[in-house]
């Protein structure tokens, strides 16, 4: 167990933040605040964020600074506009705010191990005082036409024909609305991300289903339509880090001719293998004894992707049917492994200040043992954030 990071940087005595301003877009109804002022911009339209310079390292999260200074302009009358006001908060945030986790309606299946291990994922980060717990806002039947075909979506609604509506798993009366919810979330993850840097979605990472269906348990391929998400709002370049131990073939199939996407793919089963002309970094570690070539080609090639590439912003997989205890593992990697991976992939991202939702995607284990597998994730992210 890992006990949580409590920082004070900001409320030490003679700890200042001077002036300040944002802007808060609309961002599809959802309230986003986005500094302003100073520092990298990245997207466009109403996502475009530009991050202050501080956002992460240098005097703003000094653990042992006395007396923390960040300049900006003075806005005089209209400093309590919502435009303007919130960028002493975007500070204190970043620097006191736990992880934001996006919680889904999972309706009927909530009670269901595979679905259970997200919730409890939850309340055990909110019990350790890591993360705090956000109800999803729906996405619309539209959302998921950013990537599915109009026949698919209309299978999901009424269930017919019954072969269509199933290719991704089982199909009730209702089933839609809980991967609006789960899609809703990821927008969320998307969306605080881009301000706080990090943010996770309790669940998701559907990436075996093609635009044309679904697949191997994924009825809606959220991780693709949050990359046509992040398009639509004017970001460009998109890195998708798919570290579940399948391969994504639907995603990959979401993206032929791409150069601005790329899908970072590290699997144990190469199922239904397809080479889009994508950017793309693809491994099959299948058969392998132990993690260490894992390891060592995750730490080398991660960070030489994110150099060349130079994504604006990630879609992190962070799937836990890579752990050892998973039956008939398609890698095997221990605890300890799973933690450094993490640690690994968040330092990666942030300390190259490029933001990261990530969802759970796959996980097989026992629903005790997921939960605490998922949590790595979550202390990682928090590590990363704080
Ligand atoms: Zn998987």
């Amino acid at each position: 167990m890992h006990p949580p990071m409590r920082p004070a940087i900001v409320d030490q005595p003679g700890a200042t933040v001077a002036g300040g301003g944002t802007r808060a877009a609309p961002g599809r109804g959802r309230g986003m605040a986005i500094a302003g002022g100073i520092g990298r911009t990245v997207g466009g339209g109403r996502l475009a964020a530009k991050f202050p310079p501080s956002w992460l390292g240098g005097e703003i999260r000094s653990r042992t600074s006395a007396k923390i200074t960040v300049s900006w302009p003075n806005w005089g009358m209209i400093g309590n506009h919502p435009w303007t006001a919130p960028v002493p908060r975007f500070f204190r945030k970043t620097a006191m705010k736990p992880l934001t986790l996006f919680l889904p309606d999972y309706g009927p299946l909530a009670g269901k191990d595979v679905y259970r291990r997200h919730v409890v994922v939850g309340e055990q980060a909110a019990a350790e005082g890591i993360a705090t717990i956000a109800n999803c806002k729906s996405a619309a039947i539209e959302d998921l036409l950013l990537l599915h075909t109009v026949e698919y979506v209309e299978s999901l609604q009424s269930g017919l024909p019954e072969e269509l509506a199933t290719s991704g798993g089982t199909w009730f009366q209702g089933s839609i609305d809980i991967w609006l919810s789960v899609l809703g979330g990821l927008f969320g993850a998307i969306e605080t991300a881009l301000v706080d840097g990090v943010a996770g979605m309790l669940g998701g990472g559907g990436h075996h289903a093609y635009p044309e269906h679904g697949g191997a348990l994924s009825p809606v391929n959220d991780i693709a339509i949050g990359v046509h998400y992040l398009r639509h709002h004017g970001f460009k370049r998109v890195l998708v880090l798919d570290l579940d131990a399948h391969f994504g073939n639907g995603t990959a199939a979401s993206f032929p001719n791409d150069p601005d996407l790329f899908l970072f793919d590290f699997h144990g089963h190469a199922s239904d293998f397809w080479h889009p002309d994508t950017p793309h970094c693809f491994r099959n570690f299948r058969g392998e004894p132990d993690a260490r070539r894992y390891m060592k080609t995750l730490e080398k090639e991660l960070p030489s992707v994110l150099d060349e590439f130079q994504p604006e912003v990630c879609l992190y997989a962070a799937g836990m049917d890579v752990f050892s205890g998973t039956p008939n593992p398609p890698l095997r990697l221990r605890v300890p492994d799973i933690e450094k991976r993490e640690t690994i992939v968040f330092e990666a991202l942030l300390c190259r200040k490029i933001p990261v939702a990530y969802v759970h995607a796959g996980g097989y284990a026992s629903l005790g043992t997921l939960a605490e597998l998922h949590l790595v994730t979550a202390r990682a992210a928090y590590r990363a954030l704080t």
